[in-house]
């Protein structure tokens, strides 16, 4: 079995096995609880807590656990708007097409509750999916004109760190001063980022981060919201007493400290992160070579160096035979290879790519598009093999 769909999820690490035995036969307790077996669960809490900040360069207060980056993702966004509402701000909100569903489908669902809220969408540039800052710098200043002499408002603007289907790692460091130069927020959606990609909230102005401990060897249900402490405009999603009072529900004790075993794993792997980027690069110049594919997204130097600006273990191609990357999937998993052919979360719908088509591809190369996440452990004649499969598959497929 060779696994290809790590954007999707990764593996549970063994360290995150022994964690969950341990949570479960031993420190099961209520962290919430007076009695010393549950002080004990709430000091691992928030030495957990603690890790994960350092692992962001965040202050341990800022960092509140949720049930995965979908919960993040609509908090930042649902909290923003309900603190505008209550505070009589007008919402405005600014994010790209290239977002995950749990932003799209949220602003959507918002949209059609709350009338005050204005949605603008920044384009991205073709073949890259770079967020293009001077559309950006535009819309705020749309913004400023508009309503600047008529309403009290406040601007979110939210836009992911790394792309899950084409790997492009946005330049926040470049964004943040844009939106802050407006007054605005900046909130993004690093689920695909953590734990792959060394990120500093601190260095980087970063107001608000989501993201999901799945992604990372931890387990699915569990995430977390960074929000800085200088920036208190969003009201809860989940009213409760836990997480301060911000963030509602018995804690997720397993979840929360398998996240924590993950980032400890993550911290040693980034060093090995060139490693990753060496068999991703083989690969890409592989299917190339073979099948004359197409990559999606930043292209680099696949030959010698890196890829810059996208994720190490993406690669998303479009192929030019009389395919598509459907039955690609099929074929492949009937030989034990588990490849996807973009999001997951969108993989069951039968639409197209948001993400391909904002990047300017046709109908036609979409359907013809797979991606490929590599585990960081991948081997050369694993990558031979697969290539060797897919050579079989387009051969069946295209009866030559
Ligand atoms: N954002 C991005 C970019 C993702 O890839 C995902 C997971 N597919 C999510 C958010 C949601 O994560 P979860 O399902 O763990 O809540």
């Amino acid at each position: 079995m060779i696994y290809l769909d790590n954007a999707a999820t990764t593996k549970p690490l063994k360290e995150v096995q022994e964690c969950v035995v341990e949570y479960m036969t031993d420190k099961w307790h209520n962290p919430s609880a007076l009695y010393t077996n549950a002080n004990k669960v709430r000091l691992d809490i928030e030495n957990a807590r603690k890790n994960i900040a350092k692992f962001i360069n965040a202050n341990s207060d800022e960092i509140y656990f949720t049930s995965g980056a979908t919960e993040s993702n609509n908090w930042a966004l649902r909290g923003f708007v309900d603190y505008c509402i209550a505070n009589k701000y007008k919402p405005i909100i600014i994010t790209s097409a290239m977002e995950h569903k749990s932003i799209t489908d949220c602003l959507i669902g918002m949209m059609s509750i709350y009338s005050e809220l204005r949605v603008y969408e920044v384009r991205v540039h073709k073949k890259t999916g770079f967020i293009d800052e001077k559309h950006l710098q535009n819309i705020l200043q749309i913004v400023f004109d508009k309503y600047y002499n008529l309403y009290k408002y406040k601007i979110l603007v939210s836009v992911q760190y790394a792309n899950s289907e084409i790997g492009t790692i946005q330049d926040i460091k470049r964004i943040a001063p844009i939106v802050h130069a407006y007054g605005g927020i900046i909130h993004t959606d690093a689920t695909q980022a953590f734990g792959h990609t060394s990120i500093n909230v601190d260095y980087e102005d970063i107001d608000m981060l989501s993201a999901s401990a799945q992604k990372c060897g931890g387990l699915k249900g569990t995430g977390i919201l960074y929000k800085s402490k200088h920036y208190n405009f969003i009201k809860p999603l989940i009213y409760g007493t836990q997480e301060n009072g911000e963030r509602g529900g018995t804690e997720n004790v397993i979840g929360i400290m398998a996240m924590s075993k993950a980032v400890d794993y993550c911290r040693n792997v980034q060093i090995n992160t060139e490693v990753v980027i060496k068999n991703r690069n083989y690969f890409v110049y592989q299917l190339i070579t073979r099948f004359d594919c197409k990559v999606n997204g930043i292209i680099g130097d696949y030959l010698h160096g890196f890829f810059d600006n996208r994720s190490p273990n993406n690669i998303n191609v479009t192929f030019p035979q009389n395919i598509t990357g459907e039955a690609l999937i099929y074929m492949l998993d009937s030989a034990g290879i588990m490849i996807s052919s973009g999001s997951a979360c969108n993989s069951r719908t039968n639409k197209l790519s948001p993400v391909l088509k904002a990047i300017g591809l046709s109908d036609e190369e979409i359907i013809k598009t797979i991606r490929i996440t590599i585990p960081d452990n991948i081997t050369k004649e694993e990558i031979d093999i697969v290539l060797n499969e897919i050579d079989r598959a387009i051969k069946v497929l295209t009866n030559s």
